[in-house]
């Protein structure tokens, strides 16, 4: 049934103010972080209690109305672009931490909270929440988990599934279902909770989230090393790993993002470089100093040009925020910039930046590649015009090189971002047949209507 059918029934339930339909209304929930995609959608919902949600679901599964769940709305794959004449479902007005709980470690919270709240809410009683995505300030804890989201510090942390204990998530006929717990054991049948996490609004409408914290490190070592060949970089970060070093981040930047970073976020970052590494090491104040002065030596082992330590927390935070700006800074050299993670185990990564580079220069495109070196996730980050449709298809052409590369590397097609509309057609080759049936028939049980999220991950 088409969404204008069912609009007098979403007014009821969640008042007029709280539906959208006036097309400049709609305009702002037409796209996200994904560039050249957009859909106007028939209408944008704001709700603000579980109860809703089963409410707004169960109407839309009775009348087959497709909702497509959004919290920010910065995803990268496209997963919360609506598609034609659906209901919007926005979480953003669903935004209350609701307990932190200091006897457990765990902190409670609605959809809509973003990242940052979170991680300065653990902060503020001497706790840790460390998934980081690099949009963390505005991206919602729903998107994370829904994209099973990483950030900066995934090397040693871990990514957002590792924090996950429970979930309340809206079915889409308006069942509401918990899974997990505050048990730090739980083996109570098929893990739910593992299987909503990076489902990328197919499965269900993440509605609470229970979340561990872990200790604030106590001490922390920044340093960014520069290098004159990325293969350099590579290296030390392999020498790094081979020292039985963990760090909680190894983020290499190449010339071109260097250069647009350092033009955008103006800290002081070596421009005369090939290649740059911000390492970070956290933990007790004493490894921490070994781990940091063993970390310089093997960076000047592989030949760095200069190795600079942040003098305090404040520069630290600097280099930090410089690297998480690496996508804003190089959109504004382009007016459509496509950013992928292709992501490959990390043995294989120097051959994968070469192959990169490779590429771009086949098809005469510019391109910066930047990303999470420590965890081989790339993000090789075209600069074009969606505009020009010869330049676009060879966009598309170095794209299908690059994911069948990172294939033929024992890589994936993305290591973080999720498949959504933008990388679906490469998941059937990824996952192969076995797979791609399991996944399917999982959908067709939970969602057998096909109202969820229509068309993302998969047809
Ligand atoms: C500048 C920039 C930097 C970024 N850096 C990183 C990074 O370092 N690491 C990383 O992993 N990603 C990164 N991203 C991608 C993006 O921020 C993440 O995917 C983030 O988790 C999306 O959150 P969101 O609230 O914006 O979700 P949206 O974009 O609104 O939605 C993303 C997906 O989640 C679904 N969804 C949203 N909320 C719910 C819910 N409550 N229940 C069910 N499904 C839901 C949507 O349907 C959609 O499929 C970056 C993006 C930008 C623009």
């Amino acid at each position: 049934m088409p969404v204008t059918e069912t609009l007098s029934a979403f007014r009821q339930l969640l008042g007029a103010g709280n539906v959208l339909t006036k097309p400049e209304d709609l305009i702002p929930y037409s796209f996200d972080g994904t560039a050249a995609l957009s859909q106007l959608p028939g209408c944008v919902l704001f709700a603000t209690k579980t109860e809703e949600i089963a409410a707004v679901l169960k109407l839309a599964n009775q009348a087959r109305t497709p909702v497509v769940t959004r919290g920010s709305g910065t995803g990268l794959s496209g997963g919360s672009i609506p598609c034609p004449d659906c209901a919007v479902l926005c979480l953003t007005r669903m935004n209350r931490i609701l307990e932190l709980d200091r006897a457990n470690l765990t902190m409670l919270v609605e959809p809509g909270v973003t990242t940052q709240a979170i991680a300065d809410a653990a902060a503020a009683v001497g706790l840790f929440y460390p998934p980081d995505p690099g949009s963390m300030k505005i991206s919602t804890i729903g998107g994370n988990v829904a994209e099973n989201s990483g950030g900066l510090r995934g090397l040693k942390y871990g990514i957002t599934r590792n924090y996950v204990m429970g979930l309340e998530v809206v079915l889409p006929d308006g069942e509401i279902l918990w899974t997990g717990n505050k048990c730090v054991k739980d083996v109570a049948g098929y893990s739910l909770r593992d299987l909503f996490i990076g489902s990328e609004g197919t499965l269900g409408v993440i509605t609470k989230v229970l979340l561990r914290l872990i200790p604030k490190p106590a001490a922390k070592k920044t340093m960014v090393a520069t290098y004159a060949d990325m293969g350099q970089a590579a290296q030390t970060v392999s020498d790094i790993i081979a020292a039985q070093i963990i760090p909680c981040t190894l983020e290499f930047l190449d010339r071109t993002t260097i250069r647009c970073v350092e033009d955008f976020a103006k800290v002081g970052l070596p421009l005369d470089c090939e290649a740059l590494l911000l390492m970070e090491t956290d933990g007790h104040p004493a490894p921490v100093a070994e781990e940091a002065a063993k970390m310089e030596e093997l960076a000047r082992k592989n030949g760095a040009l200069e190795v600079r330590l942040a003098k305090d927390d404040a520069e630290a935070t600097k280099l930090a925020t410089a690297r998480r700006s690496a996508f804003s800074a190089l959109a504004r050299l382009s007016p459509t910039t496509i950013l992928e993670d292709a992501t490959v185990p990390r043995s294989e990564l120097a051959k994968m930046i070469r192959f990169v580079a490779e590429v771009a220069k086949k098809y005469n495109l510019r391109v910066g590649t930047f990303g999470h070196m420590g965890d081989g996730n790339l993000h090789p980050t075209f600069l074009t015009d969606e505009r020009n449709k010869d330049e676009m298809h060879r966009v598309e052409e170095a794209f299908k090189e690059i994911f069948d590369e990172a294939i033929r590397l024992g890589g994936t097609i993305t290591g973080e971002h999720g498949v959504g509309v933008a990388k679906k057609s490469f998941l059937p080759k990824f996952a192969g047949d076995a797979q791609m049936r399991v996944m399917r028939e999982l959908r067709r049980t939970l969602d057998p209507k096909g109202i969820l999220n229509p068309g993302k991950m998969f047809d």
